[in-house]
C-alpha cells in the first residue's frame, strides 16, 4: 500500500489519491495471440476514402483543396490554425468530391473530406526531410507540427505540444506497453520500423533536451525487447526497459509512476518526464526521412466477433465496413463492434465510420448475455482505479443528482479505462456511471 499526501490544488477534493490504495491496476487476459504472428495485410478501399477533418478537440479546418481537384497521396488537403496548428494530407490520389459529416470514431459527428481513389495510389512527398542531427529544438518543433504528427495512442492530439516551452525533461519514455487487450499494432509496427523508430527517438529526445531515454515495452514480448535492445545498443542514454503484465500500465500516468515513483497533477513535463507512443515515434521517424505525414495506418481487427483476426495496413479514411469484410466479415448477426480496445474503447453502432490517424484497433466481440446484481460493497473498483477514484461514490452522487459532491470526488480524472467495470464482480457497469457523471459535470459548465 501506498500513501500520498494531498498537494496543493486540491484542496478540499476527497479523490482516492489521498487515501490508503489498492493496486492500481490489474493483469487482465491479453489474447494478443490472435494477431502477434500473423503477417500484416495491406488493404485499400475500392473507391472512396473519407478523411476526418478533426485532430485533437480541434474541428475548425480551411480546406485547402476544392472539388473536383486531383491530389496525391502526401498532398496538403486543410489545415486548422486555432489554438493549435495541425494540417491534414491526402492518403490516395484521385479526385475531391467534397464534405460530409459522418459519425467519427469518438461518436461525434464530424466534417470529412471526400475522396474518390483513382487506385493508382500515386504518392508525392509531402515536404522536405529533415536531418535531426543538424536541426535546432526549435526547428524540430515546427517540423513536428507542420508535418501534422499526432498522438498515435490516443486521442490524437497534435504531438508538438508536449514540447512546446518545455524545460528541465529528465527523460523521455517512450511507450510500447500497449497494455489492452487484443492489440498489436504498435507490436508489429516496432518490430518492421527499427530505424525510423530510433531516428524518431533521438529527434524527440533532442526536442526534449532529455537526460535520458527509455523505451518501455511489455514483458511478454522478449522478442521484441531483444530486437530493440540491439537497434540502441550503441546509443548513449536511451535505455529498453521491460514492464509487467498489468492494464492499464500503457496510460501515461501509470507509466510514469511506475518509471519514476512519482505523480503529477496535469503533466508528466511537472516531474520531468515526457511520454510519446512508440508509433508516433515511427511517424516522426517517417517525416523526417521519407518527408511523409501519416497518411497510412496499421490497426488491429481482432476479437472473437470477426473471422479472421489479423492486423491490417490501411490508408487513413478507409471505411471500417470494408476492413471487416476482407477480414472475412462478423461471426454473428449481432457483434459488439469497438473503435479501439475493449476497455478503452467506443462501442459503435455501426461500421460506417473510418479509421482516423489516431486509429489503431477494431475489436469485435460476439454478444455474451449476463445479469448484474446489486453492489456488494466489496471496493474493488476504488481498490483498481489507476486514477484513484471511487465509483461507488460517484454513482451516489450521480443518483442524488449532486453535482458539487461530484467535483470533489474528481470525476473528471475518469480516463474511462473499463477497469472498474471489469473487476466488479456484481458485474455492474461502473465506468458507465461515472461517464454519466462526467457528462453531467461538462454539461453543467457550458
Ligand atoms: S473507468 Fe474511471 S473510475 Fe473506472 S477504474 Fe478507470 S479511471 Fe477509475
Ligand atoms: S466493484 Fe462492484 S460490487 Fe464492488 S464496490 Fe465496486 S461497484 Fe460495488
Amino acid at each position: 500500500m501506498q500513501f500520498t499526501k494531498l498537494k496543493g490544488g486540491t484542496k478540499g477534493k476527497v479523490n482516492a489519491m489521498s487515501l490508503f490504495k489498492g493496486p492500481m491496476h490489474q493483469h487482465i487476459p491479453g489474447h494478443k495471440d490472435l494477431t502477434e504472428t500473423k503477417e500484416v495485410r495491406v488493404l485499400k478501399p475500392q473507391q472512396w476514402v473519407y478523411i476526418p477533418l478533426y485532430a485533437g478537440h480541434s474541428t475548425d479546418f480551411e480546406i485547402l483543396v476544392h472539388e473536383g481537384e486531383h491530389v496525391y497521396a502526401g498532398t496538403k488537403i486543410a489545415v486548422c490554425n486555432d489554438r493549435i496548428v495541425v494540417p491534414i494530407y491526402a492518403s490516395v490520389s484521385g479526385t475531391v468530391r467534397g464534405v460530409q459529416k459522418l459519425m467519427h470514431a469518438t461518436l461525434k459527428t464530424q466534417d470529412h473530406l471526400i475522396i474518390e481513389s483513382d487506385g493508382k495510389y500515386e504518392m508525392r512527398q509531402a515536404f522536405a526531410p529533415l536531418d535531426y542531427q543538424r536541426a535546432g529544438k526549435e526547428e524540430l518543433v515546427e517540423f513536428m507540427m507542420n508535418a501534422g504528427i499526432v498522438g498515435c495512442g490516443g486521442a490524437g492530439f497534435p504531438a508538438y505540444m508536449k514540447y512546446k516551452n518545455v524545460k528541465d525533461i529528465k527523460k523521455l519514455i517512450i511507450n510500447a506497453v500497449e497494455c489492452e487487450p487484443y492489440i498489436t499494432a504498435d507490436y508489429k509496427m516496432v518490430q518492421s520500423n527499427l530505424d525510423l523508430m530510433v531516428t524518431g527517438v533521438l529527434a524527440m529526445k533532442k526536442m526534449a533536451q532529455a537526460q535520458s531515454c527509455v523505451i518501455a515495452i511489455k514483458k511478454t514480448h522478449p522478442e521484441l525487447i531483444k530486437q530493440v535492445q540491439e537497434a540502441v545498443a550503441n546509443i548513449a542514454d536511451v535505455t529498453v526497459v521491460s514492464v509487467p503484465d498489468v492494464y492499464p500500465m500503457g496510460w501515461e500516468r501509470t507509466l510514469v509512476r511506475h518509471l519514476m515513483q512519482a505523480d503529477y497533477k496535469r503533466l508528466p513535463s511537472e516531474i520531468g518526464a515526457i511520454v510519446n507512443n512508440a508509433t508516433t515515434a515511427i511517424a516522426f521517424g517517417n517525416a523526417l526521412i521519407n518527408g511523409m505525414p501519416i497518411i497510412e495506418k496499421t490497426v488491429t481487427v481482432s476479437g472473437d466477433g470477426i473471422k479472421e483476426p489479423c492486423n491490417v495496413r490501411v490508408p487513413v479514411g478507409m471505411q471500417v465496413k470494408e476492413i471487416t469484410e476482407a477480414c472475412g466479415g462478423y461471426t454473428d448477426e449481432e457483434v459488439k463492434l469497438i473503435a479501439g480496445g475493449p476497455m478503452m474503447g467506443k462501442t459503435i453502432v455501426n461500421d460506417q465510420f473510418v479509421v482516423d490517424r489516431a486509429s489503431d484497433a477494431l475489436t469485435v466481440l460476439k454478444i455474451v448475455p449476463y445479469k448484474d446484481v446489486a453492489c456488494l460493497r466489496c471496493g474493488q473498483c476504488s481498490d483498481h482505479c489507476p486514477a484513484g477514484l471511487q465509483p461507488v461514490r460517484i454513482a451516489q452522487s450521480l443518483n442524488a443528482k449532486d453535482k458539487a459532491m461530484m467535483e470533489r470526488l474528481s470525476v473528471m480524472d475518469c480516463i474511462e479505462c473499463g477497469l472498474c467495470t471489469y473487476v466488479c464482480p456484481s458485474r455492474l457497469d461502473v465506468t458507465e456511471n461515472v461517464r454519466k457523471a462526467k457528462r453531467q459535470m461538462q454539461l453543467a459548465k457550458k
